[in-house]
């Protein structure tokens, strides 16, 4: 927690469960991925906190977007950036939307398929595309599976396709998977965006950029390595596989841009056991779960560091739940979770590392329970 936060909540009591986002924090990293890569251009990921406040900072500090729909795009454009810095990011869009976009003037847009390759050509005659190639996530603790991108030869014909219906082919673009820990894994990824290059080369096509995606980690529970060690890995593998012809290259940080900015803070609502047995877990239920904004906890995959007042007295294992009447509103239970044995109902809890991907998650009115509030400072 920065100093920043503690002496915002210091005089605030506490109603229901809040985000606190510190900017500085996210200068701070803003900064952090402009030194590790200083070729490489910012395209913030939009989804992982569109908080406006998040988003003029970044406009700001030169910063441009990745965004996913058109409401997106519209927040981004409330900053005062301007259209030329965002990039229509997502695989899936209705070709009335590009049409928007397009009118909005974006002149970026990705696609993984001849299909969607006719609809932007259709709704937005002579952009720019680049073909998203699929990348098994490997390494990483929240891969985003195979529901994006095509295998490299496939975008190779994409990416043939696009010229043939007059837009401009311009790149390859991948994601290594979200939290991903391993440095190392743009290698592979690298070594087949350089075959799309060479092979549409070879054909007469020659693309100008490939997109690095996101995948920078926070730190939760596990290390992780500097953004630095990024750096150095995605550009020795550059290196690698385009020799002295590096293409443009941008990155598309959401996780390791907010990540590390946000704090929530939560009130233990209930501890109980579900029996007298003497070696039965305690059940601690929080005022924020799934539905709240923690979905990421969702087969446990992401583990977010928890505070207590009680933080130096003996720890034993607890399942954490939600407030909500839904059992799938369990956080940690397969893993148990290391809660203070003084621990008690009325407590804060300060839940950590959570500014990336809990507002966006955050249903609107589950039960009866508000969106969770964010107040940055
Ligand atoms: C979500 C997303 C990102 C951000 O990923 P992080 O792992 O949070 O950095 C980047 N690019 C695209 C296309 C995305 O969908």
């Amino acid at each position: 927690m920065t100093d920043r936060i503690r002496h915002y909540l210091a005089d605030r009591p506490h109603e229901g469960p809040r985000l606190i986002v510190d900017l500085e924090v996210i200068r701070e990293n803003y900064t952090a991925f402009a030194k590790a890569l200083p070729d490489t251009r910012v395209f913030y990921a939009v989804k992982a906190n569109p908080e406006p406040k998040v988003l003029q900072l970044l406009a700001d500090l030169g910063s441009c977007f990745d965004a996913a729909s058109v409401n997106e795009i519209r927040m981004v454009l409330a900053t005062g950036a301007t259209a030329d810095r965002i990039s229509f990011g997502n695989t899936i869009k209705k070709e009335r939307d590009i049409e928007t976009a397009r009118k909005l003037g974006v002149d970026l847009y990705a696609v993984d398929c001849v299909e969607e390759v006719e609809k932007v050509a259709r709704a937005a005659p002579g952009a720019r595309v680049f073909a998203r190639i699929l990348c098994d996530g490997a390494g990483a603790e929240w891969p985003l599976s195979r529901k994006f991108g095509c295998v490299p030869e496939m975008a190779v014909d994409v990416l043939e396709h696009a010229h043939r219906l007059g837009l401009v082919s311009y790149g390859v673009s991948f994601h290594v998977g979200s939290q991903q820990r391993d440095p190392n894994m743009w290698d592979g990824a690298l070594a087949s965006a350089s075959m799309v290059f060479r092979t549409l080369a070879e054909r007469g096509i020659h693309l100008s950029m490939v997109n690095l995606g996101g995948g920078f980690p926070t730190k939760y529970l596990k290390k992780v390595p500097g953004v630095q060690d990024y750096g150095s890995a995605i550009f020795g593998a550059l290196r690698k596989h385009f020799g002295n012809r590096i293409p443009e290259t941008i990155i598309e940080p959401g996780r390791g841009m907010v990540g590390n900015a946000g704090m929530i803070e939560a009130e233990v609502v209930l501890i109980s056991k579900k029996s007298d047995a003497k070696d039965d877990l305690r059940w601690v239920y929080l005022d924020i779960g799934k539905f709240g904004g923690l979905a990421e906890t969702m087969d446990e995959a992401i583990r977010y560091p928890i505070k207590t007042r009680h933080d130096h007295a003996e720890k034993v294992p607890c399942v954490l739940a939600g407030p909500t009447c839904d059992s799938a509103d369990v956080l940690y239970e397969k893993e148990p979770y290391l809660l203070p044995v003084s621990l008690e109902i009325g407590d804060l809890v300060l839940i950590e590392a959570t500014g990336a991907y809990t507002t966006t998650y955050s249903a609107v009115a589950f039960n009866g329970f508000p969106p969770l509030e964010t107040i940055v400072i």
